[in-house]
């Protein structure tokens, strides 16, 4: 019985072309996409500039504490001239719902880096520093000074009444060393403290920043021939879903290819690769087919074939006719992922042991 299972009916007529000739425009994110503390991530930059000779780029972050000028900057430095105007940061998504919801001049109590309180205050609002000042809302981003005494602030204001918008909910933030507390950790603090929820997260996994940057792009902009490209499951990914775009995960970050391969459904990448030369190795709107038995299950995808069989519960991977176990390209990985989630979609356990690099239980 073969099955069809995701609508991929909008791809149909471009199967086989790569991504980076396939979608117009790619929002990418940048902490363990293009850059982990201040290094480049391997691969990301030549395979970007490749990229740009036939699509169009924009950098999407969720770190408000950085201006659109110095992201531009970093990236250029690292060796691929970006311009400020395409790079759109979490503190543009949390002005803009500030505006949608609190009256212009209103004092705004501004936990985050200068640029952020700049950003607010070019939105129009009053900037205050304490708790004392009356604030009618607490806008939190996270900034590398960020102490206690400014998440105290952010506390008492709440217990006030101010309403409170978060720039964004990531818990870790990678680092050269490793994986340091994000934003979403230090939100954790004051919730705790308060009992107040954020009332607005504006960065990913909203869809806010997606969708500003393709206004931003065009008017007339098809939304298929956008790509999300993201490290994180829970933020780049679930807003690309949200938002109905395609997306590509890259494992230059926080995810690890087991991750993916045990996504929850809304957290699915469309493509899955090691790193950005994905963009042009792998091919876009490829659609799976799944063969379902009595004693197996398969997906076919592109020159990809994953089986699993019932009574073993081992996936086998095939690239043609020969058996793969490690070193798996994008269009593999992504073929085992659909395996992956049709099975957990379906309740049936597999095992993974065949696989080698593929770090599951
Ligand atoms: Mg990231």
């Amino acid at each position: 019985m073969t099955t069809p299972y995701d609508d991929n009916e909008h791809h149909s007529y471009a199967e086989g072309c790569s991504l980076s000739s396939f979608y117009s425009l790619a929002l990418l994110d940048l902490d363990g996409v293009i850059y982990r503390g201040h290094d480049a991530v391997p691969y990301a930059i030549e395979s970007l500039r490749h990229a740009s000779q036939q699509m169009s780029l924009r950098y999407v972050t969720n770190n408000p504490s950085r201006s659109c000028d110095d992201v531009a900057q970093h990236i250029t430095h690292l060796g691929l001239p970006v311009q400020p105007s395409h790079v759109m940061t979490s503190a543009d998504a949390v002005a803009l719902a500030l505006q949608q919801r609190i009256p212009a001049s209103a004092p705004v109590l501004v936990v985050g880096s200068s640029t952020l309180q700049q950003r607010i205050y070019e939105a129009g609002y009053e900037i205050v520093h304490s708790a004392a000042d009356h604030p009618v809302a607490v806008v939190e981003g996270w900034f590398p000074q960020i102490g206690w005494s400014d998440l105290a602030q952010a506390a008492f204001a709440l217990e006030q009444g101010a309403l409170y918008f978060i720039t964004n909910r990531d818990l870790t933030l990678p680092q050269e060393q490793g994986l340091a507390p994000g934003n979403g950790s230090l939100v954790q603090t004051v919730v705790t403290a308060s009992g107040v929820e954020p009332l607005v997260s504006a960065g990913k996994p909203e869809p806010t920043l997606y969708r500003l940057c393709c206004r931003q792009y065009s008017s007339s902009l098809d939304r298929c021939r956008v790509l999300a490209v993201g490290d994180r499951l829970d933020t780049d990914i679930l807003a690309a879903n949200r938002g109905g775009y395609d997306s590509l995960c890259v494992l230059t970050g926080v995810t690890r290819f087991s991750d993916v391969l045990h996504a929850s459904r809304d957290q699915r990448p469309t493509y899955v690769s090691a790193d950005l030369r994905g963009l042009m190795t792998l091919r876009a709107c490829l659609t799976p087919t799944y063969n379902h038995t009595d004693t197996s299950v398969e997906v076919s995808y592109g020159e990809t074939c994953a089986h699993y069989e019932m009574t073993s519960q081992h996936i086998t991977l095939y690239h043609g006719n020969e058996v793969r176990e490690s070193q798996f390209t994008g269009e593999e990985m992504t073929c085992v992922c659909y395996l992956s989630w049709y099975l957990s979609d379906h309740h049936i356990a597999a095992s993974y042991k065949g696989l080698r690099g593929v770090e599951c239980v």
